[in-house]
């Protein structure tokens, strides 16, 4: 699933290729995935693209349109005029995944003055919802922690939350959304190795100094995906159809079996709450 680097990579696409210009048409192929009446959007030109957590927040003249990937969903944006050839990168191995747009997984198309985005979802988890005011927002953010940039988001503000979620384990700390909004599996996972800690760790087994080592490497990390475009172990891509190239320097994620960057120990993979895990049992030794 697309988690903050990833969506915040998209925003910085779409607002790069989109602002100022005018929406002339949604074709709206699976009604199930778009929530309110495409008409009222048409018109409208792009002013703005936010992103609270791993919904991004388009704001048009007179609505908003908030979309959430969910697990398989993309958005590229593909110029009038662009050919076949400036579109195919990344290689995905299903050919649905390739870039001949719109294909069987497009179920969104926006038509723009200069440009066609396509929305494409292969689960079909992600949404489109039109709301046309920004109090109409809140009911989708309210549950959330703060964004990890936010002054909120302080060492006293950590250590209070993690006081009330001692029975549960760092790993699922990481993933609950009301403590620190938009971290997933994969950047939980590099977290924690960067921070030496087993993902089974117990939170009220954490010392007070791992829970500063982890507060400081949640930044780190996010920072580190956001220069590489995030992660495409899959289907994820940028605006411009683009892979993120996070991948390749991870230093556990997707890579159980092979050595470990520090130590050469093999990485292992353990399933916490149903999720992937991965660490190196060396470095992140269990309590
Ligand atoms: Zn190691």
């Amino acid at each position: 699933m697309p988690e903050l680097p990833e969506v915040e990579t998209i925003r910085a696409g779409l607002k790069r290729m989109l602002i100022g210009h005018r929406i002339c048409s949604i074709n709206v192929r699976d009604k199930k995935l778009f929530i309110g009446d495409p008409e009222t959007i048409k018109n409208q030109a792009v002013i703005e693209i936010a992103r609270r957590a791993k919904i991004l927040i388009i704001r048009l003249e007179r609505s908003y349109l908030l979309i959430h990937l969910k697990m398989t969903g993309q958005l590229i944006f593909v110029p009038n005029g662009a050919t076949e050839q400036d579109m195919v990168v990344g290689g995905h191995p299903d050919p649905a995944y390739s870039f001949s747009l719109p294909h069987k997984h497009t179920h969104v198309i926006f038509e723009l003055d200069h440009g066609k985005l396509y929305f494409n979802d292969l689960r079909k988890f992600g949404w489109i919802k039109v709301v046309e005011s920004a109090e109409q927002i809140e009911p989708h953010v309210h549950t959330l922690g703060p964004e990890y940039n936010w002054p909120e988001f302080s060492l006293e503000y950590f250590t209070k939350k993690l006081a009330r979620k001692k029975a549960i384990t760092v790993k699922q700390l990481l993933l609950d959304q009301t403590i620190v909004a938009g971290i997933g599996n994969i950047y939980a996972d590099e977290t924690l190795f960067l921070s030496k800690v087993h993902p089974q760790t117990k939170v009220n087994e954490l010392k007070p100094n791992e829970i500063q080592i982890i507060f400081k490497n949640i930044p780190t990390i996010f920072n580190k995906a956001l220069k590489h475009g995030g992660t495409s172990s899959q289907h994820y891509r940028q605006a411009d159809g683009k892979m993120g190239t996070y991948l390749a320097v991870a230093n556990v994620y997707k890579r159980e079996g092979m050595p470990c960057t520090v130590c050469g120990t093999p990485i292992e993979r353990i399933k916490i709450a149903g999720r992937s895990s991965h660490f190196c049992p060396s470095c992140q030794k269990k309590r």
